[in-house]
């Protein structure tokens, strides 16, 4: 079958992908950009390259439908993050195959996807079936230094040509480890939003043979350590509740919550078996503050008048950022620490999980994939889909790559892979898909 043989070429054309060294920063997407369009044009298959900045371009790929609706994007990102050599069993940008894998810095994060998008979108072309929308194909630069120069530009600049109905991006994997024997595909339909702090505290300075427990970095210390013990209230919000919903129908510990279905007896399922306490859970049942940076002091013998402290706090949909400041306010008050709100990362409306377009997609996942469950889920960072939300374009969060939870440090870690299997059932998976919305 014709998509098969697509299947065994993208394992191909994503090893050589993943040679192309798109670090972000500098992110030189230009690369990968024109790497994809090497293989569309190869395929007889036409391009555009929209370009941010020199080097930071993106790529579209467009089948033309009748227009009955409006397209359906398959969202992928060219740019990935770091790796060091170090730490890694194979050279991070040498797209080994070997043990049934694809080795390589961007397999999961995102440029696996990217080419099972890519492959799906070139069967889609090859059957020639009339489609009553576009498909789209959008490889776009820098989202992972916030899509200013990818994403978020694309859409200033050319929002006639991303209308959409549906966006198919990242921002959920399927888990097999969640419900033994069936991966649990984790459909991103919101995501929490960043509002970063930074925090300045002026002190006495002096010498630091005569301690008087007011220079800057002490006051901060003690000013920080009461605000890191504050926790913000748990609260389960509605795509969070969908997820236990769908959760509680395997896990036993869920029971009182499968019987009765009440948010409180959720609340007090999660409270007293201390579900928060999994980083991956408390970060999306409330909002988060991390400690990230902090300068003060150069001197061994010096008390530092100046300490300044960075906070990533990454707020729940539901969140209201002045509710949040105010907390924060109040939990460091008493020391003069000025508090600088210096930016916001687009907070967005979630996307609807009980749609034809969700349902639609939920349908084709258990068809491709039939031992599968499938929930809607927030995602706890930041993704493009963002800023198709906030134009009210429902974005879907899904790289059907079937992973352990042990497999999730891999993603921005080292050994970042994804199996030839879930490559070649994703290409199948999205064309089925593409057919589906717009065939
Ligand atoms: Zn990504």
């Amino acid at each position: 079958m014709e998509v098969e043989k697509l299947g065994d070429e993208a394992v191909e054309v994503l090893s050589h992908y993943l040679r192309v060294n798109t670090t972000n920063p500098p992110g030189n997407e230009a690369a990968g950009a024109s790497f994809l369009g090497d293989v569309l044009h190869d395929h007889g298959l036409e391009y555009r390259l929209l370009e941010a900045a020199p080097g930071r371009s993106s790529l579209l790929a467009r089948l033309r439908g009748s227009g009955e609706g409006k397209p359906l994007i398959f969202l992928n990102h060219i740019d990935v993050v770091p790796a060091e050599a170090e730490g890694w069993q194979v050279a991070p940008f040498s797209g080994e195959v070997s043990d049934g894998f694809v080795w390589g810095r961007g397999a999961l994060d995102m440029k696996g996807m990217g080419v099972m998008q890519l492959m799906a979108f070139i069967a889609v072309a090859r059957e020639g079936l009339p489609l009553r929308r576009d498909l789209v194909f959008l490889a776009v630069a820098d989202e992972e230094a916030g899509g200013y120069a990818g994403a978020k530009m694309l859409l200033e600049k050319y929002p006639e040509e991303l209308e959409a109905d549906l966006v198919i991006n990242e921002g959920g994997y399927a888990l097999t480890d969640l419900v033994p024997g069936k991966p649990f595909f984790m459909v991103a339909c919101a995501e929490k939003y960043g509002l970063w702090l930074r925090l300045l505290q002026r002190g006495q300075g002096g010498h630091g043979s005569m301690p008087t427990g007011k220079g800057a970095l002490e006051l901060m210390v003690r000013a920080l350590a009461r605000f890191l013990e504050r926790k913000r209230p748990l609260r389960i919000n509605p795509v969070m509740q969908a997820f236990f919903t769908r959760l509680a129908e395997f896990w036993e510990i869920l029971g009182p919550y499968r019987e009765d279905g009440k948010l409180e007896t959720l609340m007090r399922v999660i409270e007293e078996n201390h579900l928060d306490a999994v980083p991956a859970l408390n970060a999306v049942l409330r909002d988060t503050a991390s400690l990230n940076v902090l300068h003060a002091g150069n001197k061994i013998n010096v008390i530092p008048d100046r300490a300044e402290a960075f906070l990533d706090c990454r707020l729940l949909p539901e969140t209201e950022a002045p509710e949040f400041l105010d907390f924060v306010r109040e939990a460091l008050a008493g020391e003069g620490l000025e508090i600088d709100h210096f930016q916001d990362m687009e907070r967005s409306p979630s996307s609807p999980w009980e749609s034809v377009a969700y349902r639609t997609l939920e349908e084709t996942i258990l068809e491709c994939y039939p031992d599968a469950v499938v929930s809607p889920f927030m995602l706890s960072g930041l993704s493009d889909s963002r800023f198709f939300r906030a134009r009210r374009v429902p974005c879907y969060g899904i790289i059907p790559a079937r992973l352990r939870l042990s497999d999730l440090p891999r993603i921005h870690g080292a050994d970042e892979r994804i199996s030839l299997q879930d490559v070649r059932e994703g290409v199948v998976f999205l064309r089925a898909l593409a057919l589906r919305f717009c065939a």
